[in-house]
């Protein structure tokens, strides 16, 4: 567990504090949030090995970080709810989550969970971490783009798209299916977002290597073809 990642979005300060303690104790990096947003903030920014979730949060809910993470990622998700949120554990769980611990709780007990979470989620990336279009290769684990062997420089922002364009490949995708999957329902930005990426995408990639992989119909969005 030396320096993996955690984030912990809680907004009891006081509970947030002492689970950050004891984490950092453990020898884990801790980032903490109080907010919800703020914590969805982080998750686009920032690579973490575990995300420990409050569900009743300002800002963003828990089941909503939790359903707008799984689109993008396998991340290990333990939420933790209070006793009379049951109804939102059940959510939780159906939204991605890996686990719940209901608080209070003994920090031997998230401990251990987290430890369960991690071991879980390495058996499967170890399944499933490569995506595969043509020549293009994609290892979600190392979140690694190689056409031909070559590695290709991504931003964050065009990895995700990227992704989720080869997730469904040979299905034409709106703009706003991608806009909602990759930027987010609350993305209060031009549309025009998404073709200012593919373009970007197309350079890095389709024109860089001589090889089309994206494709345009006209009026209705854009797919990634499998020959
Ligand atoms: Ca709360």
């Amino acid at each position: 567990m030396e320096g993996k990642k955690i984030l912990l979005v809680e907004d009891e300060v006081k509970l947030a504090r002492f689970v950050e303690l004891e984490l950092k104790y453990e020898g884990y990096e801790v980032t903490v949030c109080h907010d919800g947003r703020e914590g969805m903030n982080r998750i686009m920014d920032e690579e973490f090995d575990m995300i420990l979730l409050d569900l009743m949060l300002p800002g963003l809910t828990g089941i909503e970080i939790c359903r707008r993470v799984r689109k993008f990622s396998r991340v290990p998700i333990i939420i933790l709810t209070a006793k009379d949120e049951v109804m939102d554990k059940v959510a939780g769980l159906d939204s991605g989550a890996d686990d719940y611990l209901t608080k209070p709780f003994a920090i031997e007990e998230l401990l251990a969970r987290m430890r369960v979470a991690f071991k879980h989620s390495e058996g499967l990336t170890a399944k499933k971490t490569i995506l595969r279009v043509q020549s293009m290769e994609i290892n979600t684990e190392k979140r690694m783009v190689t056409v031909g062997g070559k590695v290709v420089d991504l931003t964050k922002k065009e990895y995700e798209l990227l992704c989720y364009l080869v997730q469904n490949k040979n299905i034409v995708l709106t703009r706003e299916q991608i806009l909602n999957e990759v930027w987010g329902y609350s993305y209060m930005g031009e549309t025009n977002v998404v073709d200012v990426y593919i373009r970007y995408l197309r350079a890095k990639i389709d024109e860089a290597f001589g090889e089309k992989f994206i494709h345009t119909i006209r009026g209705v969005g854009y797919y990634v073809k499998e020959e």
